[in-house]
């Protein structure tokens, strides 16, 4: 059997802390998670009957700051895959500078098959088991694959309840009326658009002059899809689940959009040809970006990979095997927990507005998003340079627990 996802992310801070010269005791810290709590919720589902679920909550590391990381309801959840989550967001809350930790949290459901009402009782029962260990300064969640702002505002309601006083900055990624912050849904889309700007920079190129293929239409691929198309860019290809479309020419984004909140997908859309998602990664592009799901990337197709940028949105969308065959290419890759920051950079400042009680206009949201975005671009860009022969990932992965390192050292955990 292969290495857990788990396994690899201890694999990539030992990669990491061993090129860093880190002593192995720090190095046996970043690797292990603080804290693992495994919770049961009975729920009333709505047939009278009593459910009992598995829910999860790991706090990896809180040396720079409480922990954050989101909350998945997912139907194959396991505590291994938290565990990696939680673990990934120590290290991409440090690629970013801000001053949070790493934690990840998932109920094993099929969210699908649940009513409204069953997934507030169950939402709210979750955080009855995890309160004691949540909070502003401690632990901070936040949305993940199948959960939302709604669930956000059910889970900060029953924490408001038991702490018997108001506390927004509980959970990020809540509706703007209970306390969200501006700019947070597209916030994953945009700081990828930042970084990918930088990226841009290095060859001598800009957003206009440059051809895309983007991998999903989601929340996140549709608002990188919406951002480059309004900057210029020709996007060629685009796909989601159900299959492509290509148009040398350029895909009308604004178009499409309508289309797609029609249909539900992209295909079929009036002016294009179909492509499979296989053949779409391998276009004569210049900026490729899988923003869907992952593993796309692969040992098997890495040779056939034609972009010069890979711009990682989703996470995980190119395998630890391909990266290596990717950047002997001269492929610059920017990996997920860089380019897909944006999310957990807008996060934190939710939780600033939330400690301030007081909330910016969106303007103001993305011009501090793009300098926290430029600035990781640029850290970790230099080590990779410093560091010949290593791929961005393993840069990124030396930024990141360079400052966590730092933080233990300074706190006297070693
Ligand atoms: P989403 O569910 O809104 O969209 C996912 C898209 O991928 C859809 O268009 C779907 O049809 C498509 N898709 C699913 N399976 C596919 C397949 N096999 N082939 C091609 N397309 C497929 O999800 P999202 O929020 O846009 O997230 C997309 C990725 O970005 C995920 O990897 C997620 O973990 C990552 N991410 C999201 C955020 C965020 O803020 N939403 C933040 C960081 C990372």
């Amino acid at each position: 059997m292969g290495k857990s996802w788990f396994e690899e992310a201890q694999e990539r801070i030992q990669t990491a802390g061993s090129y860093l010269s880190l002593e192995q005791e720090v190095i046996d810290v970043i690797k292990e998670p603080m804290r693992t709590i495994e919770v049961s919720i009975p729920v009333k589902m709505d047939n009278g009957k009593t459910k009992v679920f598995k829910g999860f909550r790991v706090q990896h590391n809180n040396a720079i700051g409480p922990a954050k990381g989101g909350i998945r309801y997912y139907p194959e959840e396991t505590l291994d895959d938290v565990k990696a989550l939680a673990t990934l967001m120590t290290l991409k809350c440090a690629v970013v500078g801000v001053p949070l930790g790493g934690g990840k949290g998932g109920i094993v459901c099929n969210p699908l098959e649940m009513s409204q009402g069953e997934l507030e009782k169950l939402s709210r029962g979750y955080i009855d088991k995890i309160a004691p260990f949540i909070g502003p300064d401690k632990d901070v969640p936040a949305p993940d694959v199948f959960t939302n702002p709604q669930t956000m505002a059910w889970m900060m309601d029953e924490y408001e309840k038991i702490v018997q006083k108001k506390a927004p900055g509980v959970i990020t990624g809540k509706p703007i009326e209970v306390g969200g912050s501006k700019g947070r849904g597209k916030a994953t889309g945009m700081g990828g658009f930042f970084v990918l700007k930088e990226a841009l920079k290095i060859s001598g190129r800009g957003i206009q002059d440059s051809v895309f293929a983007v991998q999903g239409f989601g929340n996140v691929g549709s608002s990188i899809c919406e951002l480059l198309y309004k900057n210029g860019a020709k996007i060629i290809a685009i796909s989601d689940i159900k299959g492509g479309i290509y148009n040398p020419e350029g895909i009308n984004i604004e178009e499409l959009l309508k289309f797609t909140k029609e249909t539900g997908f992209v295909v079929d859309f009036p002016g294009t040809t179909p492509i499979d998602n296989a053949a779409l990664l391998e276009l004569p592009v210049d900026v490729l970006v899988p923003a869907a799901i992952q593993n796309q990337i692969t040992q098997e197709n890495a040779d056939r990979i034609k972009a010069t940028i890979i711009l990682e949105l989703a996470n995980g969308p190119v395998t630890l095997e391909a990266d290596p065959i990717l950047t002997q290419r001269n492929i610059l890759s920017v990996p997920d927990i860089l380019a897909n920051a944006g999310g957990v950079a807008v996060s934190y400042f939710e939780m600033v507005q939330n400690a301030y009680g007081y909330y910016w206009e969106e303007d103001e949201v993305n011009s501090r998003l793009e300098t926290i975005m430029r600035n990781a671009f640029r850290a970790i860009y230099d080590m990779f340079k410093e560091h010949p022969g290593i791929t961005m990932r393993a840069a990124a992965d030396m930024v990141a627990v360079k400052r966590v390192a730092a933080a233990i050292k300074l706190r006297g955990w070693v």
